[in-house]
């Protein structure tokens, strides 16, 4: 199951971590202050997701750079219109003489349209921007596929969903057979749906059907990650559309109920409008997050009570 970790604390801006089962590589949304990543964590990310460059969601990329530089691994950065000129200038901004151009590659996905992505590499010591190709997906490896939603927050802000593959357990104790690679080649004719296929185990061949029953298919998680975004119908619908069903969606939740007019001026959500559209998502599990700075605990609290009155339908 996929895991997420808000590494910033109450008053410092956004950043969360999301690990994935059986892989040491992780993904990073946003890079606001994160007191609680560590160094560590950093130099296992593999690939980056920004929402927008707002100074709050973005002040830190430095910082995970600065860790992630010499690695020479590959590392992918996706994000809003223009993130591969915003990327190039913060990287120009500082003197590269000594770094090796093998130290790193970024391959920044830059989000035009739904169907639209540009593909870049960026690598020291000149960090010049080369554009690869564009293609119709956003990321996909073994282990996820990421689908997303351009919402409305006076700029493009992407809300992410990170989609778990989904996979076939075996049930050992249920089959009277040693355990072989027959196992694996049953599970491949079932993801195929080839009932057909012969599977020999030991001496005999059988039908891939006749062991389908000892097979079961288990739905892959999905995790959300919707940030800035307008209390509007327009990104409502792209939300439902994305978001419907999911197992856990992070919700910008900027302020409270009372300042709701702040939020209207500020293309911000506000507690009982991001509870409600999780409602409407019918998403098992929804959390608020990344609350205005002028707040204490207790609006924290506030805004909490007033979000998962509104998530219940109550
Ligand atoms: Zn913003
Ligand atoms: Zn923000």
């Amino acid at each position: 199951m996929l895991q997420a970790e808000i590494k910033s604390l109450l008053k410092e801006d956004i950043s969360i971590l999301i690990k994935v089962p059986n892989s040491a590589k992780h993904y990073l949304c946003d890079c606001g202050e994160a007191s609680l990543l560590t160094v560590k964590e950093v130099q296992s990310v593999s690939a980056v997701f920004i929402s927008h460059t707002h100074i709050d969601h973005f002040s830190n990329f430095d910082g995970i750079f600065r860790h992630q530089i010499g690695s020479g691994e590959k590392i992918v950065i996706c994000g809003p219109k223009n993130i591969h000129q915003q990327i190039e200038a913060r990287l120009k901004s500082y003197t590269w003489n000594l770094i090796d151009e093998n130290a790193i590659v970024y391959e920044i996905r830059e989000i035009v349209s739904r169907e639209e992505i540009n593909v870049y590499k960026i690598h020291p010591p000149h960090w010049n921007l080369e554009l690869i190709k564009t293609q119709n997906f956003l990321f996909e490896n073994e282990y996820v596929n990421v689908d997303f939603a351009i919402l409305d927050h006076k700029t493009d802000s992407i809300a992410y969903l990170f989609k778990e593959k989904d996979s076939v357990t075996f049930n050992e104790n249920a089959s009277e057979f040693k355990k072989g690679k027959w196992i694996s080649e049953l599970k491949t004719a079932f993801e195929n749906n080839d009932s057909d296929k012969e599977i020999q185990i030991e001496e005999t061949v059988y039908r891939a059907s006749a062991f389908f029953h000892l097979l079961t298919r288990n739905t892959g998680y999905k995790l959300g990650v919707i940030m800035d975004h307008a209390v509007c119908e327009d990104n409502y619908e792209k939300i439902k559309t994305v978001f419907k069903g999911a197992d856990l969606v992070y919700i910008e939740t900027f302020y409270k109920d009372e300042d709701q007019e702040f939020a209207k001026i500020n293309y911000h959500s506000f507690a009982s409008a991001s509870g409600k559209v999780m409602n409407e998502c019918e998403v098992k599990e929804a959390i608020p997050i990344h609350f205005s700075r002028r707040y204490v605990e207790s609006d924290q609290l506030e805004i909490e009570t007033a979000f998962y009155k509104a998530f219940q339908g109550n």
